[in-house]
């Protein structure tokens, strides 16, 4: 059995998620040099980059006329380390996506909780599909604080009994719920990324709204940071034409 600290025992509770972009290969000139090699053939990066104006309107005509397969022509990988329930929405998009999570058979899984942060709205409104969240009063964030902390504290003790009695890890982790924190590295391309923000996101310009969970949307909204930095003129583009995935 892997020993571990009487620190790493003891259960942290946390309300972010966190993303970082671990490497990347991804501008918006490797949309332009894939959509021009239809006209053009072959040529080179700096020749496609002589006309600023000319390359940002190629990308909008693009992204409004729905020419999906230019936007896959690059990578981008994410270290994400959010909820279990996260990833399991998440790994709910199959198409343009590689992953790899954390073992909880190879390792032992650490104490590392989620509950939700007092700016999380935790009062559900309207009918399903289309839900509303309102602010939670001051009383039911601490109930469900207290309940959340309570109830994973109990069940990291259960997992921490069972693997000192020897039994094996991938069975002990069962009593963990899904508000354990987990991590993965998410390998996309910036057509897959669309996609996946069309859905998990909501924004005032989208044409087609969405009704995210919120941590889910958290970790959409890191991700998106990251990408327009890179591809600033797609992730314009994007915007400009209701957020929806060409
Ligand atoms: C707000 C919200 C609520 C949700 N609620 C639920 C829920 O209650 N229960 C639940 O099970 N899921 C739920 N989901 C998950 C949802 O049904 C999708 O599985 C998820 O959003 C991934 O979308 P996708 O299939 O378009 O993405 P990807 O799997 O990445 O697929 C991308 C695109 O490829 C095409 N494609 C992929 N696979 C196929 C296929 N087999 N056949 C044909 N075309 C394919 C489609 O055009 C698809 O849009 C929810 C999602 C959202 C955003």
């Amino acid at each position: 059995m892997t020993e571990t600290t009487t620190e790493e025992t003891q259960p942290t509770f946390r309300s972010d998620v966190t993303v970082e972009l671990v490497k990347h290969s991804a501008a918006d000139t490797d949309v332009l040099w894939a959509a021009r090699v239809s006209t053009a053939g072959g040529q080179s990066l700096e020749e496609i980059t002589k006309d600023p104006e000319r390359s940002e309107g190629l990308i909008n005509f693009l992204m409004r006329d729905r020419h999906g397969s230019p936007f896959e022509h690059n990578s981008m990988t994410f270290f994400v380390s959010a909820p279990i329930f996260v990833f399991r929405e998440f790994m709910r998009h199959r198409v343009g996506w590689s992953y790899n999570e954390e073992s909880g058979r190879y390792r032992e899984l650490r104490p590392v909780f989620y509950v939700p942060g007092r700016d999380r709205r935790l009062v559900q409104e309207v009918r399903p599909g289309k839900y509303v969240f309102v602010e939670g009063t001051e009383e039911q964030h601490r109930t469900a604080t207290r309940a959340m902390e309570q109830t994973y504290r109990d069940s990291y003790a259960a997992y921490q009994e069972m693997l000192a009695a020897g039994v094996a890890r991938e069975v002990a982790r069962s009593v963990l719920p899904v508000g354990l924190f987990s991590s993965m590295y998410a390998t996309c391309n910036a057509r897959s990324l669309m996609h996946f923000l069309t859905l998990r996101t909501q924004h005032e310009t989208a044409a087609v709204p969405s009704f995210p969970q919120r941590e889910i949307e958290m970790v959409g909204e890191l991700m998106e940071a990251e990408w327009a930095r890179i591809m600033p003129l797609t992730h314009a583009a994007f915007n400009r034409n209701g957020r929806v995935a060409p």
